[in-house]
Parts: structure tokens; sequence; C-alpha cells
């Protein structure tokens, strides 16, 4: 008996201690991570290893749209995982091809190449510039102050953050930063180089920052007029998460011209696989074929498992309504996350973003926070898990809200007194 019984693995025996450890010796120490295990997950809450339930206003960085363990996906996996996982990029299989039509149905005309990730389907983007531009040698993209791109090397250098940047000399060349919604210091920008032009629709990383309108029509119009193309990381801000397919079309919404808008390229992740790894790039038409065979590719990108996951979620958000829940749910949060800024004014200076992607933008200087040099969405943070709730800071002042796409009214009602229980705490 004592061969054949395992001693208790260190996981069973002790708690968060002992996995923390195991982390600290064995993984790259590469993020600052909260001092919180989790082991499961049910719709809109997560628990920890200690038992503690915590309503999940994050969704894993915009990624879990469905919430956690949701029944569809699963069975998804279990019915896709007894056919075919993987069968590489050689052969032709029906969920990628489906999933693409989808995708092509939901954008525009165009075509999707499939990714791992959204840094991987930004590369993608990056590479359709580089063969957009390659006869004319013009190779240059403009991206905006405080964007996220991602981490590989060339994404970090589209990226206009130094924090990501540092230590990682010499760039990848052909990226410059331009200011966010400043259509004049874009068009300043452009040299005989510049080919192509990025931006997100919504700042993700950089604080829940909405484009305008006018930005992105001229964007539109500047673009055609240098022949340039115009380039949407839909990572984070896209798959339905403002309310609409891609945040341009939320954006637009109403605007006059704004339904013949389009770009030429978007790339996404995030919950377009609710937690399962996929991203994919769309691009327009004109310029769907300029990757010919052989410019591009990945092992696993776009295979059965991921498509069928990824159907599977589109399949829910129709089925569901989900739209009109964002768009609901959405309103309410921010509206009471105004009311929250209205009656707490030295707690809370600004509330921006559409649909489920929510940024609480804190004041300045608060007195409370001022003893640790913690930044202040960090320790704003650390009294929500506290409190019973995980939120994503963005940068050192704003708090990201992104919970899932069928989030209940009484959970968002939950998540409010939460948010509000920490505010009054700090107000001074
Ligand atoms: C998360 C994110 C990325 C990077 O996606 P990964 O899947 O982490 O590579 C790129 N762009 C935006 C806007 C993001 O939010």
């Amino acid at each position: 008996m004592k061969d054949i019984v395992p001693a208790l693995s260190a996981i069973v025996r002790n708690q968060s201690q002992a996995i923390q450890e195991l982390f600290q010796k064995n993984v790259v120490p590469s993020y600052g991570r909260f001092d919180i295990v989790l082991t499961r997950g049910e719709g809109a809450y997560a628990w920890d290893i200690n038992g503690k339930r915590y309503l999940d206003f994050g969704g894993g960085i915009a990624v879990c749209g469905l919430g956690h363990a949701h029944p569809a996906i699963t069975q998804a996996l279990i019915d896709q995982s007894r056919t075919l996982v993987h069968i590489s990029n050689l052969y032709y299989q029906e969920p990628q091809g489906r999933l693409a039509e989808q995708l092509v149905n939901l954008i525009g005309p165009g075509k999707i190449f499939f990714t791992n990730s959204g840094g991987e389907a930004n590369e993608g983007l990056f590479k359709l510039t580089r063969k957009f531009g390659h006869d004319e040698g013009r190779y240059e993209i403009l991206t905006a102050e405080n964007s996220f791109h991602g981490r590989t090397l060339a994404a970090i250098s589209a990226t206009g953050q130094a924090k990501v940047k540092k230590g990682f000399e010499p760039a990848v060349p052909g990226f410059r930063h331009i200011p966010f919604n400043d259509l004049a210091a874009a068009r300043a920008a452009i040299s005989p180089a510049t080919a192509a032009i990025l931006i997100e629709g919504i700042q993700g990383e950089g604080g829940v920052t909405p484009a305008t309108p006018e930005y992105l029509l001229g964007l539109r119009e500047l673009c055609d007029e240098k022949r340039m193309l115009l380039l949407m990381d839909s990572v984070q801000c896209g798959h339905f998460r403002s309310g609409k397919f891609q945040s341009f079309q939320r954006i637009l919404e109403g605007v006059p011209g704004g339904e013949k808008f389009s770009p030429d390229g978007i790339s996404m992740a995030k919950a377009l696989g609710g937690g399962f790894p996929i991203g994919a790039f769309w691009v327009r038409e004109q310029y769907a074929d300029l990757l010919s065979a052989g410019s591009h590719g990945s092992t696993y990108g776009g295979s059965p498992m991921a498509c069928a996951v990824a159907l599977k979620i589109l399949e829910v958000i129709r089925e569901e309504k989900l739209v009109e829940n964002i768009r609901e749910v959405g309103g309410y949060l921010k509206s009471e996350f105004q009311r929250l800024a209205g009656k707490y004014p030295k707690v809370i200076s600004q509330v921006r973003g559409l649909g489920l992607m929510i940024g609480i933008e804190l004041a300045e200087k608060i007195p409370a926070f001022a003893a640790s040099d913690k930044s202040h969405s960090l320790q704003f943070v650390n009294l929500l898990h506290e409190a019973g709730m995980l939120a994503i800071p963005s940068g050192t002042q704003v708090i990201r809200i992104l919970p899932a796409f069928n989030l209940r009214p009484a959970e968002a009602a939950e998540g409010v007194r939460i948010i509000e229980s920490v505010v009054a705490k700090i107000s001074p």
C-alpha cells in the first residue's frame, strides 16, 4: 500500500504559501502578482484556496466574456476534444472556416488569419504593413502614446509606453508614437516611410480612453489621402465588450458618415476565446491576399479546438442576447460610478468607457494612500480584494472594470456596493 499511495503533494497539504513558494522557486518573476491563489470560478465569481469568494470584475483581463466555467464552453471543449484537437494549418478543417466566415460577417468583406494571442495578431498586422509598403520602401507604423500592443519585441516597440521597452533596447525599427485623439499631430508625423497608423478604439492599458468619432473619421481620411493602412488593435475593446462587435462601431453609432467607416486591419484576441487561447486578425478585402502562401504562419493558430470554443461563444452571445445585457448593465455601472464620483470627488476624479469596459480614475492625491509608495490604483485594488472583488489596475490612477458579458443586474449592484464601501472607507 505504501508504494502505491503517493504522498500528498505540497499543493494539497498546504495552501497559499506553498504554491507561492513554487512560483518563487520555479517561475520567471516577470509578473507582479497579487497575494491570492485562485482555485475555481463559476459565473461572475472566483474562489481562492482559502474558500474566499470574489466577484470578478476583471474577467481575467477582459478575457472571460461568458464568465467562469460556462457549461456551453465546457461542452464545446469536450465535444471537440473527442473528434479533433489539432491538425496544423497544412490541412482544411471545418471550425476554422466557419469561425472566419462569422468574423467576416461581423466586420465586413475581408479575410481572417488566426493566431494564439493578441501580441501575435498584432505581429501579423506589422507584417501585413511591411508587405504593403515594401516595393515603395515604406515600412513605418505610427502608434499612439499610452497605447498597448503586446509583449513581443515588435509589439513593445509599437507600444507607446516607456516602461515596457526599458532594458530591451534597441527597439525594432519602424515605430513612432503620436498623441492619441490628436488628428493634427498624426498628419504632422507622417514621413515618406510611413505606411500605416495603428490605434486602439478604446485604449485599455493606457487608462480606458475611447477614441473620439472625429479622430476615427479623420484618420480614415488621412490614411486614404496618403495611401496608408488604418489598423485597429481590438484585442481588449473588441468582441462586443463596448456594446457593439467593434468599439469603433459603438463610437460611431449615429455619427454622420460613421456607418461607412472601416479600418484596413483589425487584431483580436482576449474575449474571442473566453479563456481558451486564440487570436486573429481581419484584413480588408482589397489587401486580403497580400500575405500569400508561405508568407506567414502559425502551428497552432486557429486549431479546431480553439475555433470550436470561439464559435460556441458567438452562439451564446447571440442566443442569450448578451449585447443588450452589455449595454444595459454597462450603462448602469457607468452611471453608478458617476454617482460615486459626484458623491466622493476627493476619491474618484473621472469615469470613462463604453459597455463593459469602464475606467474609474482616482483622484491625484488620496490622503489615505499617502503612507505607501504603491500606486493609488494598486492600493485601491488591494482594498477591493479585501472586500471581495477582483478588478484590474490600469497605470497608476485607473481601476479597470471588465466583467463578463452575462453579468446579472444583481451582481452589478453587488459590485457597486463593494466599490462604494472601499471608496467611502478612504474618503477624506
Ligand atoms: C492584451 C492586449 C494585447 C496583447 O495580447 P496578448 O494576448 O497578451 O499577447 C495587445 N493589445 C491590446 C490592446 C491588449 O489589451
